[in-house]
Formats: structure tokens, C-alpha cells, sequence
């Protein structure tokens, strides 16, 4: 089969709402023609349309904390770097930011995002969930990493239905190389017992580690498919100068984009995030090309002024202007979405199986 024609296969299988498989994966991401990958990207951006609308939402990210007992060898807040200054928030400065980020700005969808910290006890996390959706219905997406099963019943019961929890590299090998003292089997069994609890589960690879490959990127993409995550959350590996990955090679932008368009030809329903490590190397020309290659929504930094910048995980992570908790960060975001053809979604997006009355107080699930 020549190029057109697999071109023309995987545009046919992805429009008839089947997805293409993991070997079609791969083609599209070692495609290197401008003009291909041009065409892949309006492809993926047609399945985008047909399957979900010109629909694009946003996530509003609260880092918690900075504090973790984990040494991943990617991640500049690891536990073996002392030069990080370290940071919690308390539950009421939880509170008060997800509920103000709501009311104010009006984000309707909040994660709540921290090293593996545990000092919030699983108490403290259920009353942080409980006041924010009791005062303004937001969905929340909790990001803290590996606990029990227990605890994320709880939290679940609590009121937070999503979780934002990548699994990095589906190479059992190069997660083991990465994550000292942690497992694959550890991190997926952790998956299915949120997607068994019913959380809209977001997960996905970190692109670009040193040691993946476009293969086993490709089984990455096919393995957040088959887990049958509602949300692929992917972004690029930046290398911290504080870790033992210092030094090593980022990837190209138009590799994060094959990506972005490979997972939406192979889940047309899925959300797509354009994640912060995203447009901290590539900015607003990223976010346009992102929503132009099947990406349909956005990460937006509500972490306060006064500790943001110690949310080191890659280097000056929350130091560009852009990531401002403001009004005008929205409105930003929002004249992009317009450019692309696309509108801002009040609620949660319909591709979304929320129907909790709960919720309902907060936010409306509107069509536009
Ligand atoms: N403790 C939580 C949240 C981790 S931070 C958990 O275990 O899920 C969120 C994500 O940041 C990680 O899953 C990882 O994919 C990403 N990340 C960490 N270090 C990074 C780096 N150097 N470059 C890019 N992304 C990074």
C-alpha cells in the first residue's frame, strides 16, 4: 500500500468512528513530509469536528504541593532534590482557589494536581472535593498520584470524578528505568481501579523520554486506546537540570503534534488537552496547531503567585506570563479557540458522561 492510500484508510477508519489501529499509529508518527503530516493533522481535526463538534474546553490545574516521595528520574520536584524550595497549600487555600477560579473566571473543570504528598490525608482531600463542588459544582480531576483503592473510593464518593494520572511509557522496562522503586504493573493497576470506580479517567505517555522510540510511543497511544481512557493526557519530556536526565535532547514540536493527531484518529471521541509543558516551549503558534490536529482543549495554571514558580517539574515551568490566573489568560485562550473555528464550552463538554445532579447547580451542559 502506497502513502495516499493508507492516508486515505486511516482518514476512512477514523470517520466511520473505528480508530485506527497500533501499526497505522506508528505510520503517522514517522511520517516527516510537511505537506503529510499537514494532511494528517486536517484529518484528525475533521474527526475532531465530526465526532465531537467545534467544541473546546478548559481545565483550570491547582498545584497543591511540591512535596513528593517519589524519585522519578524526569521530574525536577523528585525527592532527592534538595535545591527545590518545597510547598503546600492548606485545604482552606485549596478552597478558596477552586472555588474563586469557578465564580470568578469561570472555569467549570478544575484539577487538583501535587507530588505524592501525604500529608493530605484522604480526609482533608474529601473536604477540599466536598466544599468546592458544594459551593459551585466544578468537575474535579485529582492528579496526587499513587494511593489505594479505599481512598480513591472515598474520594470519589466525595465528589471528584476524574483523575489525571499518565502512565509515562507503557514499556514496562523504561518505566522501571525511570520510576525507582515503582512499577508499570503498580501504575496500571491504579488506572483500572479508578476507571472500575468511574472516574473519567485521563492518562497517556511523556514524549520524548530518553530510551522511547517511535515504537514504543506508538504502543503508548494504542495502549491509552485500549485502557479506554475518556482523556489522553501527553506532553513533551523537558529535561531538568536538577535530575539525572539533565542535558538530554527535547523532542520536536512536530513529533507532540503526529502524536496529538495519531491518538485522536485512533479515539475520535476522546478529549485531547494541549498540556502546559506544551505551550511552555511552544507557546500560542502550539496551541493553534494542537486544536488544528484534533486537540480540544486546554490546560490553564491557577497555582498562586506565591509559590508558582516552586512547581519546578521541568525547568521555570510557570514563569511565562501566559500562565497567569487571570481573566485575560481565558479571554487569551478563548480568541484561540475562535481563530480555529471552534467555541468555548460552557460546561463540562458533552463528550463527557457527567450527569451527577450534583453537578448539574454549576454547570450546564450546553451545546454551542
Ligand atoms: N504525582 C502525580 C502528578 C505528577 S506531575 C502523579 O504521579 O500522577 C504531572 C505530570 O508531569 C507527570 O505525570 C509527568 O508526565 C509530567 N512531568 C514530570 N516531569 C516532567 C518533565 N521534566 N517534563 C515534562 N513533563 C514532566
Amino acid at each position: 500500500m502506497d502513502d495516499s492510500d493508507m492516508m486515505r484508510r486511516l482518514a476512512d477508519k477514523a470517520g466511520r468512528g473505528e480508530g485506527i489501529g497500533r501499526d497505522e499509529i506508528r505510520w503517522v508518527l514517522e511520517q516527516s513530509d510537511p505537506a503529510r503530516i499537514g494532511e494528517i493533522c486536517a484529518a484528525a481535526s475533521a474527526v475532531r469536528a465530526k465526532f465531537l463538534g467545534n467544541q473546546a474546553c478548559i481545565h483550570g490545574i491547582i498545584e497543591m504541593s511540591n512535596i513528593c516521595r517519589r524519585n522519578c528520574l524526569y521530574c525536577g520536584v523528585r525527592r532527592d532534590n534538595r535545591a527545590v524550595a518545597r510547598y503546600r497549600l492548606e485545604p482552606e487555600r485549596i478552597i478558596e482557589l477552586g472555588a474563586a477560579a469557578v465564580k470568578r473566571f469561570g472555569y467549570k473543570m478544575l484539577v487538583l494536581q501535587s507530588g505524592e504528598d501525604l500529608y493530605y490525608t484522604t480526609g482533608m482531600l474529601a473536604s477540599v472535593i466536598k466544599e468546592i463542588t458544594r459551593q459551585c459544582g466544578a468537575l474535579i480531576f485529582l492528579s496526587i498520584g499513587e494511593r489505594d483503592e479505599t481512598t480513591y473510593q472515598k474520594l470519589y464518593l466525595a465528589g471528584a470524578r476524574g483523575t489525571l494520572f499518565r502512565f509515562e511509557t507503557s514499556s514496562p522496562a523504561l518505566y522501571a528505568k525511570m520510576h525507582p522503586g515503582a512499577s508499570f504493573d503498580e501504575r496500571v493497576a491504579h488506572l483500572r481501579f479508578m476507571k472500575d470506580i468511574g472516574y473519567i479517567v485521563a492518562a497517556g505517555p511523556l514524549i520524548g523520554l530518553p530510551g522511547q522510540t517511535l515504537e514504543t510511543l506508538a504502543d503508548d497511544i494504542a495502549f491509552v486506546r485500549d485502557l479506554g481512557a475518556l482523556m489522553v493526557s501527553t506532553g513533551p519530556f523537558i529535561p531538568h537540570p536538577l535530575t539525572p536526565l539533565a542535558g538530554s535532547p527535547v523532542v520536536p514540536a512536530s513529533l507532540v503534534r503526529k502524536a496529538i493527531a495519531a491518538a485522536r484518529l485512533a479515539m475520535p471521541r476522546v478529549r485531547i488537552p494541549v498540556t502546559t509543558a506544551m505551550e511552555h516551549l511552544w507557546g500560542d503558534g502550539f496551541r493553534r496547531d494542537a486544536l488544528r490536529s484534533g486537540a480540544n482543549s486546554f490546560m490553564l495554571n491557577l497555582t498562586p503567585d506565591d509559590v508558582r514558580d516552586r512547581y519546578d517539574i521541568y525547568p521555570d515551568k510557570n514563569k511565562r506570563a501566559e500562565c497567569l490566573h487571570s481573566a485575560a489568560a481565558f479571554a487569551g485562550v478563548n480568541a484561540i479557540i475562535e481563530e480555529c473555528g471552534m467555541k468555548l464550552c460552557r460546561g463540562f463538554g458533552i463528550e463527557f458522561p457527567v450527569t451527577d445532579a450534583a453537578f448539574a447547580a454549576g454547570c450546564s451542559m450546553d451545546r454551542t
